[in-house]
């Protein structure tokens, strides 16, 4: 079965499971200790609301005490409880090696040793720019701490040039915790079922014009009605804070199509995609190949090498309306921090075209994996994908191809999916909106462990659907 596609040399056997044997024991009794998580997650939750520090960390959406970690190697993670687990999550996007590679800890505790933050300019943030620009469309990258200070800067940005307030984005798009972003947004929000959230007044997203993804008519229809107001379009390259959901062939070219028409600019988020779908971000995909280019696009994640720190780049003339060099202000006492810097460039010079090249393979055998289950258990699914990063739709049989497809999906089958796999010792992300992670890390031993489970836990998701009234 392992051979199917690939050679017996890649799949060569390796009979014994690279996990503790305190573990494995465990889960062949079907019981796997979490009493350390279970306490932690109680002081947690003493001093922290939820106990968790961002939302989807917490089992809400799958049941469980959320595990703490206490290691990473590779494609795996150690908790408090000495469990081992092959990794999917990879700190939702940004371990593309693997945990702990030891160029990038090497590289990092180089960097510590010499200081860990100036409040000057230093050489490491101009290498990272210079590996961005080099691979990307953009020509000129200001360098900030998170995902979301990227795309709120890119809006803030894109109003200041353009002078007009209005913004398109996408349902089921999540593009950070950013005020006016947050009407309709994917990730967390979805996962907990928060429609917008409290705390955004009503005149900061009344300038949001949320449309269904995937639909130019509506863009079109948008900027007949608004098109003299509306400062940018944003969306995620492919989305993948909903589930996976690929931009439809011609999508993304026909958003920065009539983004200029209007003399509006065209925002691609990357924070996910970014040196993750592809080398160059999942622009290599589309844009790259149909020759044209987002007038502004943000990083995060991958970028940071495992440190908060993002980007927003594009057009050089675009960007000369920031301070110092124009008169829209932004500004980070952490930007472009030195060791996180390091981290980032360390990362990407490691992230080879061979190997994204193996990163997709792996990702596609990963797949094949996943929908053999899935099939042999009678569980109807849909595997959605762009460049290495994909997801599962549950329960529905066809594409999903905007947020009220994703919507209806089966969750309940995915949280029994997910505890059984959580047992066996593979860890997904706990939400059936979120992108599995694959890295180059995932050798035959982590998919080894994946296959071995995958059984099991496609049982118990075809058990939930059979519950369902
Ligand atoms: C993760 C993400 C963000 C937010 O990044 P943070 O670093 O979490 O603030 C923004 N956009 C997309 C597409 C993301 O996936």
């Amino acid at each position: 079965m392992w051979t199917r596609g690939y050679g017996s040399l890649w799949w060569s056997s390796r009979p014994l499971r690279a996990c503790g044997i305190h573990a494995c024991a465990n889960w062949h009794n079907g019981e796997v200790p979490t009493e350390r998580s279970a306490d932690l997650f109680q002081r947690a939750r003493r001093v922290s609301p939820g106990g968790v520090n961002s939302p989807v960390r917490a089992f809400k959406a799958v049941g469980g005490t959320p595990r703490f970690m206490t290691s990473g190697e590779g494609a795996w993670l150690t908790d408090v409880d000495g469990n081992r687990y092959v990794d999917f999550v990879g700190s939702w996007g940004p371990m593309l090696l693997g945990h702990a590679h030891p160029q990038v800890i090497a590289a990092v505790q180089e960097a510590v040793a010499r200081g860990t933050s100036f409040g000057t300019p230093a050489e490491p943030e101009v290498a990272l720019a210079e590996e961005i620009v080099e691979r990307t469309s953009v020509e000129s990258v200001r360098l900030v701490t998170s995902g979301t200070e990227a795309t709120m800067s890119a809006i803030r940005l894109a109003r200041g040039v353009t002078g007009r307030d209005r913004v398109v984005k996408f349902a089921g798009c999540y593009h950070g915790h950013v005020d006016p972003l947050l009407a309709e947004a994917g990730s967390g929000v979805v996962t907990l079922g928060i429609p917008g959230t409290p705390g955004v007044p009503a005149h900061v997203t009344a300038d949001t014009i949320v449309l269904p993804y995937n639909d130019v008519d509506a863009v079109q229809a948008a900027f007949a009605e608004f098109g003299g107001q509306i400062a940018c379009i944003i969306t995620e390259a492919a989305p993948g804070n909903m589930g996976l959901v690929p931009p439809a062939p011609g999508f993304n070219a026909a958003l920065a199509r009539i983004a200029s028409e209007h003399g509006a600019l065209f925002i691609s988020d990357e924070v996910m995609t970014g040196f993750r779908a592809a080398r160059a971000g999942h622009w290599e995909l589309d844009g790259q190949r149909e020759g044209w280019a987002p007038d502004l696009v943000t990083f995060g994640k991958v970028m940071g090498g495992g440190f908060p720190s993002a980007a927003f780049g594009g057009r050089r003339d675009l960007m000369e309306y920031l301070a110092p060099a124009g008169p829209v202000y932004q500004a980070g006492t952490l930007a472009g921090n030195p060791v996180a810097t390091t981290a980032g460039v360390t990362t990407l010079r490691l992230a080879t075209p061979e190997l994204y090249t193996d990163l997709l393979a792996t990702s596609l055998r990963v797949r094949e994996l996943v929908g053999e289950a899935l099939v042999g258990a009678g569980v109807p699914h849909v595997i959605q994908a762009a460049g290495t990063m994909f997801s599962v739709m549950w329960g529905v049989t066809d594409p999903v191809t905007d947020f009220a497809g994703a919507q209806r999906q089966d969750t309940a089958a995915f949280a029994a999916f997910f505890s059984s796999m959580l047992d066996q010792g593979v860890y997904l992300p706990p939400s059936a909106f979120e992108t599995w992670f694959v890295s180059a890390a995932h050798d035959d031993a982590a998919l080894t462990t994946l296959s071995e489970a995958l059984p099991a836990a496609a049982r118990a998701a075809a058990r939930a659907l059979d519950d369902r009234p």
